[in-house]
């Protein structure tokens, strides 16, 4: 039976916590956004201060074949140590003699990490004796991994059948349930989806489920100029997915039946080539000359997307509105996510998902001005779809 983390007795017990940080790492080993490390500390904070102690379990980036030294999870030991005043063990293989011995000699207060879960293949297949060998480290399983929570894998859901009474949520993966809930299952009205990003390919599907959900769809990013060039626009060298077209047609006409208004870009800013110092400049969204791109919506595209988030009392945002990795084609970005904190600030329940947007809302320091930043996107976006997600019936199970 699922037992929650605010009732549990932790004192003593040695928690196996499933966390999500896989986070960013550049050159030199040094982490480049905290988000997903910092969201876990009040879990890791209960039970430490209840006297247990925690056993860290995580994937980081994709490794292929075994051990690789840039997806080593050790790069996270300092950070850790400050950011939890814990003494930080760490084991060079998640599961074997090492961690068993590390797990038996661990002492209340202590945090054993162990390392990336995916230099085992077992791992994204889920195989449940790499589960048993992980569940033979502690006495509690808990999952505090929403952004793994869609996969069916040994340490997201396998796992819990070792602990059918011993196994629960951790603070992050209750709170994104919830305000999942909120948004879907309390939806005030009108309800906004905002959705850009690179392609259609990745969220077709989630725009199409959305339309029975939402009020007002508004799309961004690259995954525009597919829409606009199945309209019949031209769009030069904009990324396009034509295999795409008539899925794009067929969603149109979707929302259309359905009564939910769907907003493309009327303008955008234009590039010659995919750089931030690249000529730019304003163009028609259905006339981009041949040799130029479209990397951001435009400022006519910007006020109309205002005035429908000032309107909104339920905010959905995923993906950017353009190339905000490069500051001359961050104004779209930067605006939407100025326009959903300022909706917020009236009285809007805002969530906001998916790596990029998170970024974004982190790089514009509105973190705190918006009413839910999700830690997982394609996990949120899948609950959102109505499917279930295997981390979460593996707990309620
Ligand atoms: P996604 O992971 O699908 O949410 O895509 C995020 C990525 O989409 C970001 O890295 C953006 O740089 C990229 N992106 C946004 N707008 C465009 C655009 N107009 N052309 C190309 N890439 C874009």
């Amino acid at each position: 039976m699922m037992k929650n983390i605010d009732a549990y007795p932790f004192k003593g017990k040695k928690v196996l916590v499933r966390v999500d940080f896989n986070v960013p790492l550049d050159d030199n080993f040094r982490i480049t956004d905290t988000t997903r490390i910092d969201a876990a500390i009040p879990t890791l904070r209960r039970i430490l201060d209840d006297g247990g102690s925690v056993i860290l379990m995580s994937h980081l980036g994709r490794p292929k074949e075994g051990p690789e030294e840039k997806f080593s999870l050790k790069y996270l030991i300092s950070y850790l140590g400050e950011k939890t005043g814990a003494r930080i063990m760490f084991a060079d293989d998640c599961i074997g003699e090492q961690a068993l011995a590390l797990s038996k000699n661990l002492r209340p207060g202590e945090i054993l990490l162990l390392e990336n879960l995916r230099f085992h293949k077992a791992e994204t297949k889920g195989d449940e004796t790499f589960a048993s060998k992980l569940a033979a480290l502690g006495d509690v399983y808990m999952n505090d991994a929403f952004g793994t929570a869609h996969r069916a894998h040994a340490s997201t859901a396998v796992i819990a059948k070792f602990f059918p009474e011993d196994k629960m949520f951790g603070y992050i993966m209750e709170n994104e349930v919830a305000s999942i809930d909120k948004v879907l299952k309390d939806t005030k009205r009108p309800f906004t989806a905002i959705l850009g990003g690179a392609k259609v390919s990745g969220k077709i599907e989630i725009i199409n489920n959305l339309l029975d959900k939402v009020d007002n769809l508004l799309i961004g990013g690259g995954m525009m100029f597919t829409f606009i060039h199945a309209l019949g626009g031209h769009v030069g060298q904009s990324m396009v997915e034509d295999e795409l077209f008539e899925v794009a047609l067929h969603t149109l006409e979707g929302a259309k039946q359905m009564g939910v208004k769907i907003y493309l870009p009327t303008d955008t800013i234009i590039a010659d080539r995919f750089e931030n110092d690249a000529h730019r400049k304003l163009s028609d969204v259905n006339d981009i000359p041949d040799n130029w791109m479209g990397l951001d919506i435009g400022p006519e595209t910007i006020k109309v997307y205002n005035k429908v988030i000032g309107e909104s009392a339920t905010i959905l945002w995923n993906g950017p509105m353009g190339v905000f990795e490069m500051d001359n084609f961050a104004e779209g970005t930067k605006a939407i996510a100025e326009a959903v904190a300022a909706a917020t600030g009236k009285g809007a329940y805002s969530l906001i998902g998916g790596g990029d947007s998170v970024a974004a809302i982190n790089k514009y320091g509105l973190k705190d001005k918006v009413s839910y930043v999700s830690t997982g996107g394609g996990a949120m976006l899948e609950y959102i779809e109505g499917k279930e997600l295997p981390g979460v019936v593996a707990i309620k199970a």
